[in-house]
């Protein structure tokens, strides 16, 4: 690597070009008066007509291209490439409980209530375009599950709102098969806005934390070092990213940071703690032949899309009028993996959507470049919560695979799913990949608070961290939409701030 070169100065400088770092760019940069860098370790592909890769575009699959590491196991999975993860994932959009928010009012404050947040809710569901399921995207699977949860007596709700348990559909963000991600919706009006610079391809190493503020923030780009310089700094990596960098400047539990040969700057143990996900198991139902040649029909036509309906379902120990596991009918090709032409994956997920277990993310190492110690920490809460939570999902995972709709699809006809044993249901568990809480926000007496409820970092008055780590416990929900009004409202609390100074 070369030498640290030239230093720009910017009002504020956004580091991390995904889901929440594009809403930021595009909200702060309105004000013509603020220069603002976004900064981006993957490729920026421009506007949308900007010849972005097929791959990315096409909403029916999950892409393994444009991640950090294309091997890793799965829970490690997350985009490099502006727009972040939403140029990769399954562009479903779902809302919380009212639960939710009770703990984010306890660490932030008012601003996080699930009346405050609504209009941050709005914004991201309009800017984004999010719309309900059409029609045509449903496969024989999606109908036949819809018509199995009415047929055992869950409601129908919308899914884009709190509200109550029941089955619904997901708001999605793509048309016609075309992902719409974070960079379209937010990055594209804003591009010519003289005031904003993206810099993609341009790895985040370190900040340099003196007295409390930041001064500066290594980048390496093509191999060469620079510092960047700006009034306030924006922390947006992700649940995974975001603590890395924090480390490698120096803010973090003191041990660790030792350990790498980081000299602390101030000590936060809950850096990289409290990493918190939702892990699922999906239960395999043999599809009929039947099934398998409407799957069949639709894939030719280019409308399989291998799930659209979701129920939200509660355990015994869940709070009343809240749920606590998403139940998924999926049926089409597998997501890793594939089969022969015309065969087909279908089952139904069972996913524990406010777990209790804790897992960590960790440096390996002061150097950037090297892959992180991610621990999701699935089932490993003392008291046995989360696996008595999904089991709970795995025996209504069979109900719903018994009714008359759904049964006739499968073989033998109502497809009972095995009972799995506790190593069956960890060696099962996969991810829905929604990681919160490595940076979680919390009063400054905290000693395991990160950030206050306006983003900013304890101890150091210039950094604030603006993404899906902030939030200290997961919401029952997929993450995107409520981490694209987190950072609606982490912008609007930063603009407020700047107008009153
Ligand atoms: C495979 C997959 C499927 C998913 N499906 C859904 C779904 O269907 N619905 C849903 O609601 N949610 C889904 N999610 C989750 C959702 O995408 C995330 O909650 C959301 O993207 C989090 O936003 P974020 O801004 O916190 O992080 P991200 O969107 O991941 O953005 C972080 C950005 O920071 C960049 N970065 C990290 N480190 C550095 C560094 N050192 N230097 C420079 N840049 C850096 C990354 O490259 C990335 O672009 C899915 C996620 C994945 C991975």
């Amino acid at each position: 690597m070369a030498h640290a070169g030239s230093v720009k100065g910017y009002d504020v400088v956004v580091l991390g070009g995904g889901v929440a770092g594009c809403v930021l760019a595009a909200r702060l940069s309105e004000d013509p008066g603020r220069s603002v860098c976004l900064v981006e370790a993957g490729r920026d592909y421009g506007p949308r007509d900007g010849g972005w890769p097929r791959t990315l575009l096409d909403a029916r699959s999950l892409p393994r291209d444009h991640v950090w590491e294309r091997h890793a196991a799965a829970h490690r999975i997350r985009a490099r490439i502006i727009g972040g993860s939403s140029c990769v994932n399954g562009c479903w959009n779902t809302w919380g409980a009212h639960a939710d928010h009770a703990d984010w009012v306890r660490a932030g404050g008012g601003r996080w209530s699930a009346r405050a947040m609504e209009p941050f809710r709005l914004a991201a569901v309009e800017r984004m375009g999010l719309r309900p399921v059409p029609e045509s995207e449903f496969s024989v699977w999606s109908s036949a599950a819809l018509e199995a949860a009415g047929e055992l007596g869950y409601p129908r709700v919308d899914m884009g709102t709190s509200g109550t348990p029941g089955y619904g559909t997901p708001l999605i963000n793509s048309f016609d098969g075309l992902r719409w991600n974070a960079a379209f919706a937010y990055l594209d009006p804003a591009r010519e806005r003289p005031g904003l610079t993206v810099l993609d391809a341009a790895l985040v190493d370190r900040m340099h934390i003196v007295r409390g503020r930041v001064r500066g923030v290594d980048i390496v780009r093509g191999g060469e070092r620079t510092t960047l310089a700006a009034d306030d700094y924006i922390v947006a990596c992700g649940t995974y990213g975001s603590p890395a960098v924090l480390l490698r400047s120096g803010l973090g539990p003191a041990d660790h940071l030792r350990e790498h040969g980081i000299r602390p700057e101030a000590e936060l143990l809950g850096v990289g703690a409290n990493l918190s996900d939702q892990p699922g198991v999906f239960v395999p139902l043999a599809p009929t032949g039947a099934l398998e040649a409407a799957l069949a029909g639709k894939e030719a036509a280019g409308d399989l899309y291998v799930s659209r309906m979701l129920v939200r379902a509660a355990s015994d120990r869940c709070p009343p009028g809240s749920w606590d596991l998403h139940l998924l009918p999926v049926a089409g090709p597998p997501l890793f993996g594939s089969l022969p032409p015309g065969r087909y994956e279908a089952g139904i997920s069972s996913f524990l959507m406010k777990p209790a277990s804790r897992g960590r993310v960790a440096l390996r190492s002061a150097d950037p470049t090297e892959a992180l110690d991610i621990r999701p920490g699935f089932f490993s809460d003392p008291e046995g919560h989360d696996l008595a939570v999904v089991r709970r999902g795995l025996d209504l995972v069979g109900e719903l695979a018994a009714t008359a709709a759904l049964g006739k699809l499968v073989r033998p006809p109502g497809g009972v799913p095995a009972t799995f044993t506790d190593e069956e249901i960890r060696a099962r568990t996969g991810t829905y990949w929604h990681p919160v809480g490595t940076c979680a926000m919390g009063p400054a007496d905290d000693p395991y608070a990160v950030v206050d409820g306006t983003g900013r970092v304890h101890g150091v008055s210039n950094l604030r961290v603006a993404d899906a780590s902030v939030l200290p416990t997961v919401p029952a929900a997929n993450t995107q939409l409520p981490v694209l009004a987190v950072a609606e409202l982490l912008a609007d609390a930063m603009r407020t701030e700047a107008a009153r100074s």
